[in-house]
């Protein structure tokens, strides 16, 4: 005999449970309810209707009730309300909305697919027509109107979920004036704080007013507006509210007909999906869910599982028996310039549930561009992943960033469904090619560093830890001086990483040591050096300085110490009215190659010519104007176009009371460099302090002596003419660049070979094109005539550009220099 299915609730869960159950079962009768007009519609795209992105009403309606109850053979009835279930009799009793009228239905199984609706707390004033909530397409269609109408400038959104975060990019999209009202601390529950901050930062930049920690106490309707008061007594006033404060279950036809409800008022499922009454089976936001982490029981109201619940259910009402083994909350929203995504745990619920840092989990946090650094448009993935201290699990993860945020984070959540391992991430294997990725994809990132945590090859400081001032911890800064001069650390010390293995004298081995470097890459590599050499205590600060700066950017004291600057939004400067010398494309350029860049391209114009730059790093964006000060330009203007940033910088001229004349060294601030050895690794470390110096508008001298002549030698062999001993010397010696052999780890050429190749694929200039800048930018190449007679190296052997000068000619320059290193 064929059953009888009733389905109350006609969106998500409720349509895919009748498809599926139609495609098992021709023969059974299935009823479809649903209170609205509408059904199986978008409405994960209502906010973008609102926002004007999504232009057809038609196309949110995914099926009307006419197509869909054809195409599955299943008697749809719109505008009908399922008020209550006789579970004794098998029936439920149904309301027409149009007419009140009442009749009764019979079923074999019943399906509860009732959804939940937007809470709206008994607040003083919470009944305006001005306060609206977002849920079904009359809901939209209302808000519409209301801002047409009305012609709303002003909105105030109350609640910083998706919903709410959605609403307040649309709304602004719309033209209006948006403020976000929340109570907790941050936006997007679903990440920790210091991952909010990027969003926090990017939502400012676009113009919100965050009002965060601050609910609201009562609403106030006022001729054209409505005035709000929050519990901390700021008012704010505005024409709409948009209220998305989260959700409750439609679970009160499951509570009046007695089937168990958690204590949120959840309907109570087991793994098939069935109720108390094995009769009655419930799916989506109505229901209590397993987590798929810890396995406790929760509530995650999300599109994805009501879709994959109404499958299982009509599988089991079929007697396929299918499990439903959990959500992980897997989650993404687009807030403005940023994708926010999520899957699992994150730190601050682990913790609520009693773990333990170090002890019970384990944290990453990393910065890496969504594809290779050389292909336009790569922009950055902050990414955060929680495991258990052996790996074995990962609990959750984080990533926001602009591009590719969803193809990673669906890696992770699946990763986690099939429960690999964290160090599974490294193992990997990605499709690749420089437009979508890294040939060491960002996931493949995440296990590497992962691994490293667990096998105790590096540690991380949490981000705010260095908020507390303590006297046995020093700040190492690795960056290069030029990035320095962009943005400083408070209270760090300065060892390029270059110089770092020379200079350990000047790190306390009693102390802890924090080494900082602009995204964590470098950071790593100088930790490996310090803990090499038997320092103790050494940690990272996770993300660098584009991530430090990001978390604390609200806080105006940090921010004013370290010299953080605005972008200029010069109104009166139109940049189609800039006359540009230069373009100059910065996009996607591993650090501190953009600076180097501008630097150069600055240095090959006229005074009072401008260049254009762009580039996809909003850091890049926003330390350009103090550099342009420090090092005497102007920066006339910075503009942000679809993802990339826009800055034009003047020669020179500065209209700015801080700067100093570009390039201009202000005294004995000179460098000299003795460059003694032929290591590759040496050779390339003084070459970029070189180009560094040069950068900052400093007079640079390379003095080349004994085996660092070798640098300086063509790489083909000249005929002139030598003794047999000076023919020997020089055969045995490394003729040029291309010959030089790492100092450490050469491995018969291999770890030479893999040096180049990391080189390569982290976008950093190779020694001949470091070679080459550092003569284009002016630095004097002095090769030691001295040494030269010891070794028998003739000027014909030099390459092109080489000065030839003893002692003197170095001691001449040194005495200007106030740094003089010996390499
Ligand atoms: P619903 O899809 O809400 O369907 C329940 C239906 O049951 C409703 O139409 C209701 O009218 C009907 N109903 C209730 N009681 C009765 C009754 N007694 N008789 C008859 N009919 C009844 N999720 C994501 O994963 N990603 C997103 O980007 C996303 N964006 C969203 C944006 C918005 C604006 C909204 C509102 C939700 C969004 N969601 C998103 C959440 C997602 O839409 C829900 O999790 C999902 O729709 C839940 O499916 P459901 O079947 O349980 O409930």
């Amino acid at each position: 005999m064929s059953k009888k299915i009733l389905i109350v609730g006609g969106v998500a869960g409720g349509a895919s449970t009748a498809a599926r159950l139609r495609r098992l079962d021709e023969s059974a009768e299935i009823i479809l309810f649903e209170r609205g007009e509408y059904i199986s519609y978008a409405n994960c795209g209502l906010p973008y209707y609102v926002g004007d992105v999504i232009k057809s009403r038609d196309s949110l309606l995914l099926q009307t009730p006419e197509k869909l109850s054809k195409k599955i053979n299943t008697d749809i009835r719109i505008k009908q309300e399922v008020i209550s279930i006789d579970r004794e009799k098998k029936t439920v009793s149904v309301k027409k909305v149009d007419t009140d009228e009442t009749y009764e239905e019979s079923y074999d199984k019943l399906v509860l697919a009732t959804g939940s609706s937007p809470i709206r707390p008994p607040i003083p004033g919470i009944d305006s027509d001005r306060i609206k909530t977002l849920w079904t397409i009359p809901d939209t269609d209302n808000i519409k109107q209301f801002i047409d109408e009305k012609q709303v400038k002003k909105a105030v959104v109350v609640g910083g979920g998706f919903i709410g975060l959605e609403m307040v990019e649309n709304l602004h999209a719309n033209g209006c004036e948006v403020t976000l009202v929340e109570m907790l601390p941050q936006v997007m529950p679903t990440l920790d704080f210091e991952m909010a901050q990027l969003l926090h930062e990017n939502l400012r930049q676009n113009g919100v007013n965050l009002h965060l920690g601050d609910g609201v106490s009562s609403f106030k309707e006022e001729e054209s507006f409505i005035n709000i008061t929050l519990s901390s007594g700021k008012e704010v006033s505005a024409e709409l509210v948009i209220l998305a404060i989260g959700v409750r279950p439609n679970s009160k036809l499951a509570a009046d007909c007695g089937l168990t409800l958690n204590a949120r008022g959840g309907i109570v499922v087991d793994e098939y999906l069935k109720t108390s009454d094995p009769d009655i089976y419930a799916v989506g936001d109505v229901i209590e869910v397993e987590d798929f982490i810890d396995k406790s029981r929760t509530m995650i109201p999300l599109a994805g599982p009501a879709n994959k619940q109404g499958r299982i259910c009509a599988d089991n009402i079929c007697g396929l028996n299918q499990k439903y083994e959990g959500t992980q909350g897997t989650s993404v929203a687009k807030v403005f310039d940023l994708t926010a995504a999520s899957t699992g745990a994150s730190e601050k619920l682990l913790i609520k549930r009693g773990l333990t840092y170090g002890k019970d989990y384990e944290r990453a946090i990393v910065l890496q561009h969504s594809h290779a650094g050389y292909y336009p448009g790569a922009t950055m993935l902050t990414m955060k992943i929680l495991f258990s201290p052996d790996g074995s699990k990962i609990f959750g993860a984080q990533i926001v960033g602009r591009e590719g945020v969803d193809k990673r984070i669906d890696t992770v959540a699946t990763a986690i469904r099939l429960n690999a391992s964290v160090i599974d991430l490294k193992e990997l294997e990605f499709a690749y090619a420089p437009p979508y990725s890294s040939a060491k994809d960002p996931v493949n990132m995440l296990g590497f560093v992962a691994e490293n945590i667990i096998t105790k090859k590096v540690a991380f400081v949490k981000w705010d830890e260095l908020k507390e001032k303590d006297e046995n911890r020093i700040l190492l800064d690795i960056r290069e001086d030029m990035e320095r001069l962009a943005y400083e650390i408070p209270g760090a010390k300065a060892i390029p990483l270059n110089q770092l293995r020379n200079r350990l004298d000047e790190v306390d081995k009693s102390k802890e040591i924090v080494v900082f470097c602009s995204m964590g890459a470098r950071s790593y590599n100088g930790a490996r050096v310090l803990m090499q050499n038997g320092y103790e205590n050494v940690k990272v600060y996770p993300g660098g300085t584009m991530f430090f700066r990001s978390v604390f950017h609200d806080e105006t004291d940090q921010i004013k110490e370290g010299g953080v600057e605005d972008m200029k939004e010069n109104e009166q400067v139109r940049s189609g009215d800039i006359v540009t010398a230069v373009q100059v494309n910065c996009s996607g350029l591993q650090c501190p190659g953009p600076i180097m860049k501008v630097f150069e391209t600055i240095k090959g114009i006229e005074d009072g010519q401008i260049i254009e730059v762009s580039a996809t790093d909003p850091g890049f964006a926003r330390d350009i104007d103090a550099w342009c000060r420090r090092t005497g330009n102007t920066l006339l203007k910075s503009e942000k176009r679809g993802n990339e940033y826009f800055v034009y910088i003047q020669k020179g001229i500065a209209k700015n009371d801080l700067a100093v004349p570009a390039n201009v060294s202000g005294g004995n601030d000179n460098k000299t460099i003795i460059v003694f050895s032929g290591d590759l690794d040496k050779v390339i470390a003084s070459f970029i302090i070189a180009n560094g110096a040069a950068a900052m508008g400093r007079h640079v001298t390379m003095f080349f002596t004994f085996w660092g002549l070798n640098v300086l030698r063509k790489p083909k062999k000249q005929h002139v003419k030598k003794s047999f001993v000076e023919s020997m010397f020089g055969g045995m010696m490394p003729r040029g660049l291309g010959k030089l052999k790492l100092s450490k780890m050469n491995m018969a050429g291999m770890g030479t070979a893999m040096m180049k190749k990391v080189m390569r694929d982290k976008n950093i200039d190779s020694l001949e094109t470091l070679v080459k800048k550092a003569m284009d930018n002016g630095v004097k190449i002095i090769a030691c005539t001295m040494s030269m007679d010891v070794m028998g190296i003739r000027e014909e052997e030099l390459i092109n550009g080489v000065e030839l000068g003893g002692v003197a000619a170095y001691l001449g320059d040194a005495e200007e220099s106030n740094v003089n290193l010996f390499i």
